[in-house]
């Protein structure tokens, strides 16, 4: 049995979290899923903001997620 999932991207809009890592300052962007997020540039320090999700300072806080590296 299928689902027909309806994919209206027309009006599909994603909120995209940057930091600057030097100041942290944190913005929130809000592209259309079809736009290329591209990373901004932090006002006051000028150089180019990261999304907080791909931060390297990020932790899954839970458990759970392991890798085992053979
Ligand atoms: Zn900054």
């Amino acid at each position: 049995m299928w689902l027909a999932l309806r994919w209206s991207g027309e009006n599909q809009k994603m909120m995209y979290d940057y930091r600057c890592t030097e100041c942290n300052t944190e913005i929130t962007i809000e592209r259309s899923i079809h736009d290329e997020p591209r990373s901004p540039s932090c006002f006051d320090c000028h150089i180019e903001m990261v999304r907080k999700f791909d931060a390297p300072s990020i932790q899954f806080k839970g458990g759970g997620f392991y890798v085992n590296g053979g």
